[in-house]
């Protein structure tokens, strides 16, 4: 019998770059509740599903849940080609970005998160200046 636990599962990220509803700038959203080197957790871990929001442009500071950051938009958020590809952090931007490099990314930590790569963007997103555009957000985007 095979099991598909894996997929089962939704995983939460611990951090999520977001772009502040109030100035447009970077801010973040973390879960404290959950260990640092814990970057995803699943839906039945016993974590509380609260994150603290924070932007040190306009120095908005508050509690949000899972369905409140559903409203907020990313900050790693690009159309190219059609297709929208957006990233919870930037190490699951770093991830998505090896992936359509074609390196290895078996021992990423954020492999998991390779599933929800829409196939389009796998198909349409495979030229340098594509991907340049992906790995200047990370670079720029801090
Ligand atoms: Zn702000």
């Amino acid at each position: 019998m095979t099991t598909h636990v894996r997929y089962d599962h939704y995983h939460y990220p611990r951090e999520i770059d977001l772009l502040c509803p109030h100035c447009k700038n970077h801010s973040v959203a973390i879960n404290e509740n959950v260990p640092k080197e814990i970057e995803h957790f699943i839906d039945i871990a016993n974590f509380e599903k609260i994150w603290d929001f924070k932007c040190i442009y306009c120095i908005k500071k508050y509690q949000v849940e899972w369905d409140d950051i559903q409203n907020m938009d990313l900050w790693y958020k690009i159309n190219l080609k059609g297709v929208l590809i957006w990233a919870w952090n930037s190490k699951h931007l770093d991830m998505i970005i090896k992936k359509l490099k074609k390196e290895d990314i078996k021992n990423h930590s954020w492999v998991f998160f390779e599933s929800y790569l829409n196939k389009n963007c796998l198909k349409k997103i495979k030229n340098k200046s594509d991907i340049g555009k992906l790995e200047n957000m990370l670079k720029y985007r801090i």
